[in-house]
């Protein structure tokens, strides 16, 4: 049995969490961990009881939804509302965080960031993480280990393909589906 990695597993916990953002743009999700405990999760999405994007659309101002908190910061600040301390402890998030919350992770004493995806990294974020001894982590998330079935599937999939291929003049559809099965699996 292959134990997911302590990385994987917070990285899933992100991923998670994103999939209950309210913001059309872009879904996000983080998770605050200390001492290898997930200690608060946070996803973007509206002040509690306001609008959501997802019925009333974005509020776009400069290229920017407004509408929402980002992941980063509704985690953070959960552990402000219930008086968790956030020093020394380790960030996981879907992507790499806004400038914003970059300055607001630092100040909130966490240590380290791991991050699945690159998404526009500002080069003054990245200053002020090393500036402030935050080191950074691109942790690229492997979603086939949360399918405990994946390798039989992967098979199955390879083993109906070649089947396929034998049939007579059936080679347009096996070059189609060819195709989308590598698109998918990779
Ligand atoms: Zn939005
Ligand atoms: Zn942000």
């Amino acid at each position: 049995m292959d134990r997911i990695s302590w990385d994987q597993y917070f990285m899933a916990q992100s991923h998670l969490l994103a999939l209950r953002s309210t913001c059309t743009r872009l879904t996000v999700g983080a998770t605050i961990v200390r001492d290898k405990r997930m200690i608060a999760g946070g996803y973007n999405g509206s002040i509690t009881g306001s609008d959501h994007c997802i019925d009333e659309g974005c509020y776009v101002i400069d290229n920017h939804c407004v509408r929402t908190i980002h992941a980063e910061m509704n985690a953070i600040l959960q552990c402000a509302k219930f008086g968790v301390p956030t020093e020394n402890a380790e960030i996981y998030v879907t992507h790499f965080p806004c400038l914003q919350c970059c300055k607001a992770i630092i100040q909130a004493g966490i240590k380290k960031v791991y991050y699945a995806e690159d998404y526009k990294n500002h080069p003054y974020g990245i200053e002020l993480f090393q500036q402030a001894g935050v080191s950074l982590k691109k942790v690229p998330f492997d979603q086939q280990q949360l399918d405990v079935k994946a390798t039989e599937k992967n098979d199955l999939i390879k083993k109906l393909l070649a089947e396929i291929k034998d049939l007579k003049g059936e080679n347009a559809l096996y070059d189609q589906l060819k195709e989308e099965v590598e698109t998918i699996l990779k």
